[in-house]
């Protein structure tokens, strides 16, 4: 079946600006954010963050349905705070990161992990674990809160409502506005850009029937279920 073409994100009215609805464009990733999570699968912390990229057609809503494949191995969740690009940053400052990010969510970032563990012995892309279609779930989106750079985030994954990924944004690697500053000399981003901020520790296999919620604290909360599908 052919994937999404284009995804649309809403954005709700805050302060003067009225609601709207992003285009989305490309997905920014970065691998390895927290130590714990490196730690879990054997990497080595980085000194510089890894990058990577997710199609637009791995764009999906997370609400309701998460479909995975059920015949390339094991699909682990990966639960992420997202940004939301809102204007073009081309090796920005630290304000400018600060001004030209306009929303925060939730996304999962879904990994084809046996598969990804052959790419990453071969020292092959990964591509082909990361984005699939429907690899990128993701929620609303919100307008950041007046305190959100100098606040931490927590957020938190239950699947059949076990704990199995909590965060603090403060326990990143690479801070958020410093991770973006970076990317933004590496490429250009663009308004309607999706940032993945990495996952923390707890990753795992996703199962169909598998019910899935996921809390960003005070702001956010959905739930899904997961379908097989033979991608
Ligand atoms: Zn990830």
């Amino acid at each position: 079946m052919l994937a999404n073409t284009n995804y649309q994100i809403s954005l709700p009215a805050f302060g003067n600006q009225s609601a709207t609805t992003v285009d989305c464009g490309k997905v920014i990733c970065v691998g390895r954010n927290y130590a714990a999570h490196a730690a879990e699968l054997n990497n080595p912390i980085p000194d510089e963050p890894i990058l990577f990229l997710k199609p637009i057609t791995s764009l999906c809503s997370f609400a309701d349905k998460i479909k995975i494949p059920t015949h390339r191995g094991a699909v682990h969740h990966e639960l992420e705070l997202a940004l939301l690009v809102g204007q073009p940053l081309s090796h920005a400052s630290i304000d400018e990161v600060q001004k030209g990010i306009v929303g925060v969510g939730l996304a999962l970032d879904l990994t084809l992990r046996d598969l990804q563990t052959e790419l990453k012995k071969k020292s092959l892309p990964w591509d082909r674990a990361k984005g699939f279609d429907g690899a990128c779930p993701i929620s609303d989106l919100l307008p950041l809160p007046d305190d959100f750079w100098n606040q931490p985030s927590h957020f938190q994954l239950f699947r059949n409502g076990q704990l199995q990924q909590q965060a603090s944004t403060d326990q990143m690697l690479f801070k958020m506005d410093q991770l973006v500053a970076y990317m933004s000399t590496q490429f250009t981003l663009l308004p309607g850009d999706i940032i993945l901020t990495g996952t923390p520790a707890g990753v795992g296999p996703l199962h169909p029937e598998d019910e899935i919620t996921a809390v960003l604290s005070g702001q956010l909360e959905i739930s899904a279920r997961v379908t097989g599908e033979t991608l």
